[in-house]
């Protein structure tokens, strides 16, 4: 399948922090509310065609406005990868570049603000096709991503560690902590969870060419058990075949690869 297919629109203002409950384009857009004047009395016909042009041109200029200064906003929100910059100077960037500007880190991280974010697109976007996730059914699989947001808070992340196997190769260890939510009707269940993984990012040629290729997520490294460990919150219930620890392994993807260099 072409990579082309992949590279939906995606505006940085699609599910503007919406998990987070920030009202702001709605607030700035009232400021910026036409106040329409009343025509003058003997207003000859050229008079009033060139007064509504400038009314339009106003018009124009207030929406760009409204809509530079959200971006300015949203810019200097502190960025959800919790690295300590704001968003307009660390995932921002990533995201409306759909990835294509972004080394491995740069990518993590900006893959777990836009998990924060709810920005499905860019997920999907990054993902490389070998990841046992990926589909061609992009409305199934933004459905399934949405589900899964919903279903968590998102509490911390960090980067472990980092490896580089070979030009065209990196490997990330990260962990993040989340507050899973089984049922929202029923907060005793919530529990607190940290999750670890060693990442494969791969580094593809573009079909657009250019450059030294960008750089996808392939999945978890097959040769780290990933761990997702309770660390608040109810254990749950054994049921009949259950595992115990009521978590699925995920199939992660068959990659020949081994970290060879790790540094910190
Ligand atoms: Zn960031």
């Amino acid at each position: 399948m072409r990579r082309n297919a992949l590279i939906v629109a995606v505006s940085v203002l699609h599910a503007p922090f919406g998990a987070l409950g920030f009202p702001m384009q709605q607030s700035i857009l009232h400021r910026g509310k036409a106040i329409r004047a009343t025509p003058p009395a003997g207003e000859s016909r050229e008079e009033r065609l060139r007064r509504r042009e400038l009314a339009r041109q106003d018009s124009n200029s207030d929406a760009d406005k409204a809509s530079s200064e959200v971006g300015t906003l949203v810019a200097q929100i502190p960025c959800a990868c919790r690295s300590g910059n704001y968003y307009g100077a660390c995932c921002q960037p990533v995201h409306e570049s759909l990835g294509k500007i972004a080394t491995p880190e740069q990518l993590l991280r900006a893959r777990y603000s836009a998990y924060v974010q709810g920005n499905t697109d860019f997920v999907i976007a990054t993902t490389h096709e070998t990841h046992p996730e990926f589909t061609p059914d992009l409305d199934a699989w933004r459905a399934e991503l949405t589900g899964f947001i919903r279903s968590v808070e998102f509490l911390t992340f960090e980067i472990v560690s980092h490896g580089v196997v070979n030009a065209t190769m990196e490997m990330l260890t990260w962990k993040a902590q989340m507050k899973v939510l089984p049922d929202l009707l029923s907060p005793e269940k919530v529990q607190t969870k940290e999750f670890t993984e060693r990442s494969v990012f791969v580094r593809e040629e573009d079909s657009e060419g250019g450059g030294d290729g960008r750089w996808f997520y392939a999945g978890g490294d097959e040769d780290f058990e990933p761990t997702n460990v309770l660390v608040k919150g109810p254990k749950p219930k054994r049921g009949p075949g259950d595992r115990g620890n009521g978590d699925k392994p995920k199939a992660r993807p068959k990659l020949k690869a081994r970290t060879v260099a790790a540094r910190k």
